[in-house]
């Protein structure tokens, strides 16, 4: 996209003077979308009930008459419309047998007046009576419940925690392309969105910890406790509970708050905060600062022994922690709050521009030029002897088109790791960098699309790549690494 980097927000948000305001290009002024959640959630049933506010602006230049409303839950509710896991993956997933959840909605209201609505499988359509002009506010209300299934996931739970990852209904991107309203894909991160602002409440029994972005206000009444998060300028929301959660933190050399939750009995715990510091150090340094003052990484279960990132937050996997030689991953989810968060792109159809360039990023955290060296050239062999059997096997090869996770991992993180290092070997490493610090200039809380990076990089090296950029994106045959 994107015409507008920001379909929604509010007026107050476009001047307040939020945490991350310095960092935004002063040629932009983005209106965010506002978010304005209370849940209360019961762990024993495992179902969440609440209220949903979403203040949005009409950024197109025509007559809005529906809002779309992306919800993934929906992905692993008994009567979704495609399984949502892959079968290599289903033990991991449900170690104790397939379970569902579900998320519903009720009282639709928009502007304080009754909505019709539909619910279909993971997308809420809202119509608007009233059809709001461009540059026009509206608010969308709506009551949720949801059931979290026993699973080993984005979201899930298990006896004593629950994770919210990717499960806040949120407002579909419109850009050029119109409203993306995608179903959910069993490989990949199937989420597309635009940076908002959240304003989000949690009640649970007093027992439990939340987790989420920042530093929460609680307070506790009735034998349970309210735990509030405000969280400015982030490309979703996402939190955890647990009863067994024990908590430490360390202050980077920036002065960023790292809290580490975690309910296991990990001897890693300060191994793995000095991890994050000096990943945090190392990708603000290489591309520009980190944005917030804090960020959480929290344990849950995931069923692939890695992480997952979210804006100011990591989710850790139990298992990952346990027996895991080295921590690398929590390196890369860190880069993740720059490529997705900070700068936007589209997950689902440019699946590369975050993880092949976080990838590529991140290789530098560990390796001098030599070993960077060595290491690309053999990546690149071992894929050049295999890509001619994976399909699809282009960059532009949407999440849809996989059929296991290997061929999506060579794809999108390996041969969009290799493309970033052929560009690193073509402009050199001062043009390189300077390619980072102004494509996050330039994108920073916006979406960025393909020719968008490339435009970056052509003006920063003052050279033509399209047959380059187009070479490693859409040719089957894997172009020369240098
Ligand atoms: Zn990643």
């Amino acid at each position: 996209m994107i015409a507008g980097c920001s379909f929604i927000g509010t007026p107050e948000s476009a001047t307040a003077p939020v945490q991350t305001a310095e960092y935004l290009p002063s040629s932009v002024s983005p209106r965010y979308c506002e978010y304005t959640v209370k849940l209360d959630i019961q762990p024993s049933e495992r179902i969440v009930t609440g209220v949903e506010r979403i203040k949005i602006i009409n950024t197109t230049n025509q007559l809005l008459d529906k809002i779309y409303i992306n919800a993934p839950l929906n992905a692993f509710s008994e009567d979704a419309e495609a399984q949502p896991v892959f079968n290599e993956f289903m033990e991991k997933v449900y170690p104790e047998g397939v379970n569902y959840g579900y998320i519903k909605f009720s009282n639709v209201s928009v502007d304080g007046d009754k909505a019709d609505f539909n619910l279909e499988d993971t997308v809420l359509i809202v119509d608007l009576a009233d059809a709001v002009p461009p540059n026009e506010w509206t608010e969308l209300k709506m009551e949720l419940e949801a059931k979290i299934p026993i699973m080993n996931h984005r979201t899930g739970s298990d006896e004593d925690s629950m994770w919210f990852g990717n499960f806040l209904p949120a407002l579909a991107v419109y850009d050029d392309d119109g409203w993306h309203t995608d179903s959910y894909y069993p490989v990949g991160d199937p989420f597309f969105r635009e940076a908002a602002n959240f304003s989000v409440s949690i009640t649970a029994p007093q027992e439990y910890t939340v987790a989420g972005p920042g530093i929460p206000a609680t307070y506790e009444k009735d034998g349970k406790k309210t735990t509030e998060f405000t969280a400015k300028l982030a490309r979703g929301f996402a939190f955890t509970l647990s009863r067994r959660y024990t908590s430490e933190s360390l202050i980077s050399p920036s002065n960023i708050e790292i809290n580490l939750y975690t309910f296991s009995n990990t001897a890693r715990k300060a191994e793995l905060l000095d991890l994050a510091s000096r990943s945090l150090e190392y990708f603000s340094d290489r591309i520009g600062s980190y944005p917030y003052s804090q960020l959480t990484i929290a344990e849950t279960r995931l069923f692939n022994k890695g992480g997952m990132e979210y804006p100011g937050v990591i989710f850790i996997d139990s298992n990952f922690l346990a027996e895991s030689d080295n921590l690398e991953s929590v390196t890369h989810e860190i880069g993740h709050q720059w490529f997705y968060n900070i700068i936007g792109n589209n997950q689902i159809d440019d699946a590369w521009m975050d993880e092949g360039l976080d990838s590529f990023v991140q290789e530098g955290f560990l390796l001098n030029d030599a070993e960077l060296d060595e290491k690309m050239q053999m990546e690149y062999a071992d894929l050049k002897a295999v890509i001619s059997q994976i399909k699809p096997n282009t960059l532009d090869s949407g999440l849809g088109e996989f059929k296991n996770w290997l061929d999506y991992y060579n794809i999108h993180y390996l041969r969009g790791k290799l493309m970033f290092y052929s560009l690193y070997k073509k402009i050199g490493k001062t043009d390189f960098d300077s390619f980072l610090v102004e494509y996050n200039r330039r994108f920073t809380f916006r979406m960025a699309y393909p020719n968008d990076l490339i435009q970056t990089a052509e003006d920063v090296s003052g050279s033509d790549l399209s047959a380059f950029f187009n070479d490693w994106i859409n040719n089957p045959e894997l172009p020369p690494l240098i």
